[in-house]
């Protein structure tokens, strides 16, 4: 389970519980991870290639994208 953030076609997935907070998508793309602003992950500010290659960063796995 987590939370569904949509780009174009591609949907992001946020699941909190496995989040250790490395920030390695705040480096990547600050401006799409906002982690002081609600929502945090604005798809906006970014393409979706992008979005997905820092997404794929993620160490934890709590970014992910929807097959
Ligand atoms: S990269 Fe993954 S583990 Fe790190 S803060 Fe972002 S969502 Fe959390």
């Amino acid at each position: 389970m987590g939370k569904e953030y949509k780009k174009d076609d591609a949907t992001i997935i946020w699941d909190s519980s496995k989040c250790i907070h490395a920030a390695e998508c705040v480096k990547g793309l600050p401006h799409v991870f906002q982690p002081k602003e609600r929502p945090w992950i604005n798809t906006e500010n970014a393409g979706k290639d992008e979005i997905i290659a820092t997404v794929s960063k993620c160490p934890s796995g709590a970014l992910s994208i929807k097959a």
